[in-house]
């Protein structure tokens, strides 16, 4: 598998933010949104080479349960159901950190963190824009994650704007849990972080879906390894 890097750290977005946490981050994601922070592993052939055997190993270097496997999009590779297998054998808490574009059946995973990806995050450049609005929302997949995966659902929040468009997409997918439902700002900075908090929060406030931090930007200022 290609991976961009593994590291240990605090879980900074969703319901388990805190919580000590070793991440694996796959490379590749055909996405490309305009405010994606991890660029360096946008190419499938970022990062290095590890078997599955090696990534388990480089996770067991820290006494931590908790597995995050991110991206990137880890979904799209085709051997993760073996990796999350593997973790899972050893007692290992998996989260999948997903834009919810692909569905994959039956992965030994405990929490499915699905951030379906909004209009404000569509590329500037035409090229890429034309990929990313052809799969960055499919309902079917984001259907099936949430009916067969316990789940999360972030949605990164840029402005009030945004509303309107997070609401019909709960709608679209159907069956959601709004409880499950979190409301990320947009920030790649901490000043960014603490400047759009207040907004997103008085939107949670008005609606009831949760306010979801990110701590890798408020604690690190976003360096990569966080
Ligand atoms: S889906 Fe995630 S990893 Fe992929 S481009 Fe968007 S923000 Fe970046």
């Amino acid at each position: 598998m290609r991976v961009s890097e593994i590291f240990y750290s605090l879980q900074g977005e969703g319901f388990l933010a805190g919580l000590p946490s070793v991440f694996v981050r796959l490379a590749g994601c055909p996405l490309r949104c305009r405010w994606c922070d991890t660029k360096y592993g946008w190419d499938e052939k970022a990062g290095a080479h590890y078997s599955i055997a090696k990534i388990v190993r480089t996770v067991q270097r820290w006494p931590c349960k908790f597995v995050v496997i991110t991206g990137g999009e880890p979904m799209i590779n085709s051997d993760l159901p073996e990796l999350v297998q593997k973790l899972k054998a050893i007692g290992k808490h998996i989260t999948i950190e997903t834009a919810g574009i692909v569905f994959i059946p039956d992965l030994a995973c405990d929490l499915m963190s699905i951030s379906p990806k909004l209009s404000n995050s569509t590329p500037t450049e035409p090229e890429l824009a034309a990929v990313h609005e052809d799969s960055r929302l499919d309902m079917a997949v984001l259907h099936g994650l949430i009916d067969n995966y316990k789940y999360q659902l972030k949605f990164v929040t840029d402005s009030q704007a945004d509303l309107p468009e997070i609401q019909q997409t709960t709608e679209k997918i159907g069956n959601v849990d709004t409880e499950k439902v979190m409301l990320m700002p947009q920030a790649k900075t901490r000043d960014e972080l603490l400047a759009k908090s207040p907004m997103v929060a008085e939107m949670c406030k008005r609606t009831g879906f949760a306010f979801c931090n990110r701590l890798q930007v408020l604690l690190w200022n976003n360096q990569r390894g966080t």
